[in-house]
C-alpha cells in the first residue's frame, strides 16, 4: 500500500476502534485509541507550506487538524507497560473546546480502550511518559467524583527522564502552556516517579531512548523481541506524514536537533525494518519505511 492509499483521517473519536492488537516476537502490542485532539495545522508542520501538508491531513475552518491520542500498551512476559496516556479528565470545557479534545469515557476513553484490550488500570506495572506535555501525560492522574486528584494506575511505577521533569518545572514562557502540574506533581508526591537519565532498559526488551528535541529530554520507546523491533516515536515523528526529515513541528524547542535525531533514528529504522508506531496520526497507527527509498517513505500497515 502506498501513502496515497492510506485510510481517511478520523474526524471524531468514534471513527477509530478502541484498540488494535498485533504481535512483536513474544510481545503483544495494543494500540489504544484514547481519543482525539485538534491542533493548529501550521504549528504541527513547522516550515512546510500548507498546500503540501493539507493534502496529507486537511484542516478545519479554524486551521486545526485532527490528531489521535494513541497510547501503546505492551504486554511482555515480565510486565504490562503503558506508554503515554492522553489528555485525562481534569481540564475544563474551555480548554477542551480550544484543543478540540474528544476523550470521554470511564473516566476517559483510554481506560475504555484498556478494558477493551482485556485489562484494567490496576493491571499496569509500568507507565512510561515520553515527555510531560498535557496530551501525553494528562492521563497519569484523574479527577474523581469528589474532585480529588488520584493516580490513574494505582499499582504502577511511572518513569520519566529527570531532565524532562526539570524542564517541565522551569515554566519558561515559550513552553509553560504545555505543562500542567496536576498531570505530574501528584505522581511525584506519591513517591511513584522514577526519574531516569539517558537510555535505559525499563523491563527486558523495552528500552527508553533519548530522542531530542521536541523537548530537550524527550524520549521514544524501543521494543525488541525475538529479532523483531518496533519504535514508539511519540513527538519525534508525530504522524505518518512526518517521516521526511524537514517535516518538523513548530512546537519543537530545537528543530535542528530534531532533524539530526530523525536522520539517525529513521536511518536505522529503514535499514533494520523497524515497525514505527505513530502517537498522533488520525488514520495510520503504524508502518515501516520503504527500504528501496533513500528519502524516508512510509508504508502504512493496518
Ligand atoms: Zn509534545
Amino acid at each position: 500500500m502506498s501513502v496515497r492509499e492510506a485510510p481517511r483521517p478520523a474526524q471524531s473519536a468514534a471513527d477509530s476502534p478502541l484498540h488494535r492488537t498485533r504481535t512483536l516476537g513474544r510481545f503483544r502490542l495494543h494500540a489504544l485509541e484514547a481519543g482525539l485532539q485538534r491542533l493548529d495545522g501550521g504549528a504541527m508542520f513547522g516550515v512546510v507550506p500548507k498546500p503540501l501538508w493539507e493534502k496529507r491531513i486537511p484542516a478545519d475552518e479554524r486551521n486545526r487538524i485532527p490528531l489521535a491520542l494513541r497510547c501503546l500498551l505492551v504486554e511482555t512476559p515480565d510486565a504490562l507497560v503503558l506508554v503515554d496516556n492522553g489528555v485525562g479528565n481534569k481540564e475544563d470545557a474551555k480548554f477542551r473546546e480550544i484543543y478540540g479534545v474528544e476523550n470521554d469515557g470511564s473516566p476517559t476513553r483510554l481506560e475504555d480502550a484498556l478494558r477493551d484490550a482485556g485489562f484494567a488500570p490496576e493491571d499496569v506495572d509500568v507507565v512510561i511518559d515520553t515527555h510531560l506535555h498535557f496530551d501525553h501525560a494528562g492521563g497519569n492522574t484523574y479527577r474523581d467524583a469528589d474532585g480529588a486528584i488520584r493516580l490513574s494506575f494505582p499499582r504502577a511505577r511511572y518513569v520519566v527522564q529527570e531532565g524532562e521533569w526539570e524542564w517541565a518545572h522551569s515554566r519558561n514562557e515559550r513552553v509553560r502552556a504545555s505543562y500542567l502540574p496536576h498531570n505530574f506533581d501528584p505522581v511525584h508526591e506519591a513517591g511513584r516517579f522514577e526519574l531516569v537519565s539517558g537510555d535505559r532498559e525499563v523491563v527486558p526488551g523495552v528500552r527508553e531512548v533519548h530522542t531530542p528535541a521536541h523537548t530537550p529530554h524527550h524520549q521514544s520507546v524501543l521494543l525488541a523481541s525475538e529479532g523483531e523491533v518496533a519504535c514508539y516515536l511519540a513527538d519525534l515523528v508525530p504522524t505518518a506524514a512526518h517521516p521526511p526529515l524537514p517535516w518538523i513541528m513548530g512546537y519543537d524547542v530545537e528543530p535542528l536537533v530534531t532533524l539530526e535525531t530523525k536522520r539517525r533514528l529513521l536511518g536505522r529504522a529503514r535499514e533494520e525494518g523497524w515497525l514505527l508506531i505513530f502517537e498522533h496520526d488520525p488514520a495510520v497507527p503504524w508502518g515501516r519505511l520503504d527500504p528501496a527509498q533513500e528519502r524516508p517513505t512510509l508504508v502504512p500497515e493496518p
